[in-house]
């Protein structure tokens, strides 16, 4: 994919703010720290433009950005994000939960874990809700180059063990440090909107 474009169009607080122009939509989502925005900058080949989930007051926005006027990426808050108040986060649930259950443009969700430790209780929680829903998920183990490469089938063996993905549901070692992953990255995410 050749990003020729990429911009913030909305942060957005409900359903009425959402783009109205039918484009395809791929969700990124993982836990806070997680490394998300780093994938999301690294795709883009942008420095800053996603930025982290420790910002206050930005936990319960969703973020479209508009990517050469043809689709948006849609940056969901971190979950499991310890500081918000029970309010926020009973807030931040039913946006997204609204979000990924009813967005028709919605071709799926990549998922974002850590290849360094195995998937916790809120990533196979937000995988499994993932699935319940029958959407589509690209899992993106990402910090690869935190883990030697001899060490790496190991893992991701641990990560197939814990997530149980379906077949369909593709695994992708990342790096946004390296790079790595990246190509197959955006293969994945062009063919999750090509269905
Ligand atoms: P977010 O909260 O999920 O958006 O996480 P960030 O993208 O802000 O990343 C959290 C921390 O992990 C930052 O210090 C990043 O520099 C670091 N990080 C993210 N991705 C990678 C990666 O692929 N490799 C390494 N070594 N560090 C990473």
């Amino acid at each position: 994919m050749k990003v020729k474009k990429s911009e913030l169009y909305i942060s957005a607080a409900g359903q009425d703010q959402y783009p109205d122009e039918g484009k395809p939509e791929i969700a990124l989502a993982g836990r806070s720290n997680v490394g998300k925005s780093s994938f999301i900058n690294k795709l883009l080949g942008r420095k800053n433009l996603a930025y982290t989930s420790g910002k206050p007051g930005k936990t319960r926005l969703l973020n479209f950005f508009n990517i050469n006027d043809a689709f948006y990426f849609v940056d969901v808050p971190g979950y499991g994000y310890a500081k918000v108040s029970k309010s926020e986060r009973a807030a931040w649930g039913r946006l997204i939960e609204n979000y990924l259950q009813n967005r028709e443009e919605l071709c799926g969700v990549v998922l974002i874990i850590d290849v360094r430790h195995a998937p916790t209780k809120d990533d196979i929680a937000m995988y499994d809700w993932l699935k319940h829903f029958e959407i589509p998920v690209i899992i993106a183990a990402t910090k690869a180059d935190k883990v030697p490469k001899t060490k790496r089938p190991r893992h991701l063996k641990q990560v197939r063990e814990t997530l149980e993905p379906e077949e369909e549901d593709e695994l992708i070692l990342f790096s946004s440090e390296t790079g790595e992953g990246m190509t197959e990255a955006w293969q994945a995410i062009e063919r999750k909107m090509r269905r």
